[in-house]
């Protein structure tokens, strides 16, 4: 986030003279402590500053990436999901690159009779699919999908920091966000959204665009 004239001289004088009190911050400024209300909010919401009561405003020395990492891991898959876009292991080739179109996505889950979640493709499985002589119509996506238990699948609860380490480390475009529902014993899992790296870039754009006035 970047911060106006004001904040960044009130930066200044905390990090000189804190701890320090808003009283004397805006003698120093020649302000009235209200007019410095809404710019110390900013400065200790954003986690710049730190306040004590009868102690006054102190400087965390929190570097900007550190501050970005904490609002990162803050916010959750939930927050920033999508609507997953699923189909059938019965599905053929064929039938998959028409969903993947039609529905605008790149990762489709694959999901049994009982929809839970068995596989995913992406668009590469399904480009490498069509390169033979088959009839796509005729091969089942299941025999080409990548098959749980090798899904990597996230929670509603889960950060988009970690969320964003996973698709990192796993070269991966997107998980799916799960429910884990029991029957008799096995833990199966209920697809209930998609989180993809435009997620992560949407959570990275609102951190840098949030003014915390919002
Ligand atoms: P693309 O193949 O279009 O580059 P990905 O990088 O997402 O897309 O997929 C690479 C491979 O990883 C594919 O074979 C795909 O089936 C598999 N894959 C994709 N997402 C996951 C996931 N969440 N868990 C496990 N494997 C995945």
């Amino acid at each position: 986030m970047e911060l106006n004239e004001r904040q960044e001289q009130i930066l200044e004088i905390v990090k000189e003279s804190g701890p320090i009190t808003g009283e004397q911050i805006a003698e120093k400024l020649s302000l009235t402590r209200a007019t410095l209300r809404p710019d110390l909010a900013i400065l200790t919401m954003s986690g710049f500053l730190d306040a004590r009561p009868r102690v006054g405003y102190y400087y965390t020395g929190k570097t900007g990436g550190q501050l970005f990492n904490e609002r990162m891991k803050k916010l959750t898959v939930k927050e920033f999901q999508s609507i997953p876009v699923v189909v059938n292991e019965s599905a053929s080739v064929y039938d998959a690159i028409c969903t993947m179109f039609l529905e605008d996505v790149g990762t489709l889950f694959v999901v049994n009779k009982q929809a839970h979640l068995v596989g995913i493709l992406s668009r590469k499985d399904l480009l490498r699919a069509s390169m033979g002589k088959q009839d796509l119509e005729s091969v089942p996506i299941s025999i080409i999908m990548t098959r749980m238990p090798n899904v990597t699948t996230c929670k509603p609860s889960d950060s988009m920091l970690e969320v964003a380490n996973k698709l990192i480390n796993k070269q991966i475009d997107g998980l799916p966000v799960v429910r884990e529902v029991e029957d008799n014993g096995t833990v199966n899992h209920e697809v209930i959204g998609r989180l993809t790296k435009t997620n992560v870039t949407k959570a990275f754009v609102y951190i840098a665009n949030d003014d915390i006035h919002t």
